[in-house]
């Protein structure tokens, strides 16, 4: 490399600190946005605060590698993961599930191309959304990813405890492909329906490490919006 060429590069590295490494270190954001996601306001505020927390004990930086999924992102993800020969097992409300799927298999047996079955399932997705009724809380920008490969058991623990000390989130470790999905509880309201209208606790600390988002089958609650939604 000529003289020129390694200046520009140096200079290019520091300006660009999302290809930075979260290496140990307190200075510069505490956390890392991976690849080309979406995040709302309310998204950066919660990311923003359990990062702080975390890089007080670790002195690294999340990264955070999913968040906002709009129809068309999720619509896109969830083709991915079929496409790929994946099961759609971890959505478990099949009542919204099956429809997607039969949308994408349709499209598939008409050959049409990717964006048109995309646009097909996306569809499906958005009449969901208008009623209301959410696959994935990152389609309602209520969730976010973190890495999880490559974190120490130290680093993991000090993930656990500042999601707990900043309160108000729910975390699934996710194993395929690995990865926190951390989702964002709604505040208790007043409601005639009592407990059951309020997203519960059970799913924070027990479910948090290395147990798969299955192993809560038969004791959740009806109430979908007491339902994790991983992914
Ligand atoms: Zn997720």
């Amino acid at each position: 490399m000529t003289l020129v060429g390694l200046v520009v590069a140096v200079v290019m590295a520091a300006d660009v600190p999302a290809m930075a490494r979260p290496g140990p270190g307190l200075r510069g954001p505490a956390w890392i946005a991976r690849g080309n996601i979406e995040l709302t306001p309310e998204l950066r505020t919660a990311i923003d605060a359990v990062a702080r927390v975390y890089r007080e004990k670790t002195k690294r930086r999340l990264e955070v590698t999913s968040g906002y999924r709009p129809a068309p992102r999720q619509a896109a993800a969830m083709y991915a993961k079929l496409k790929a020969g994946g099961s759609l097992a971890i959505y478990r409300n099949r009542r919204l599930v099956d429809p997607i799927i039969a949308a994408y298999r349709e499209g598939r047996r008409k050959k049409w191309k990717r964006e048109k079955v995309i646009a097909a399932m996306t569809e499906v997705l958005t009449a969901q959304v208008a009623r209301g009724e959410h696959i994935s809380r990152h389609l309602e920008g209520r969730a976010f990813d973190v890495r999880s490969v490559g974190l120490s058991k130290g680093q993991r623990a000090a993930l656990m405890a500042a999601l707990a000390e900043v309160g108000g989130m729910r975390v699934i470790h996710e194993s395929k492909p690995p990865h926190y999905h951390i989702e964002i509880l709604r505040r208790a309201r007043p409601s005639s329906e009592g407990a059951g209208d309020e997203d519960k606790g059970e799913g924070d600390a027990g479910r948090g490490e290395g147990t798969p988002p299955d192993s809560d089958k038969g004791r959740g609650t009806d109430d979908p919006e007491d339902a994790p939604t991983p992914d």
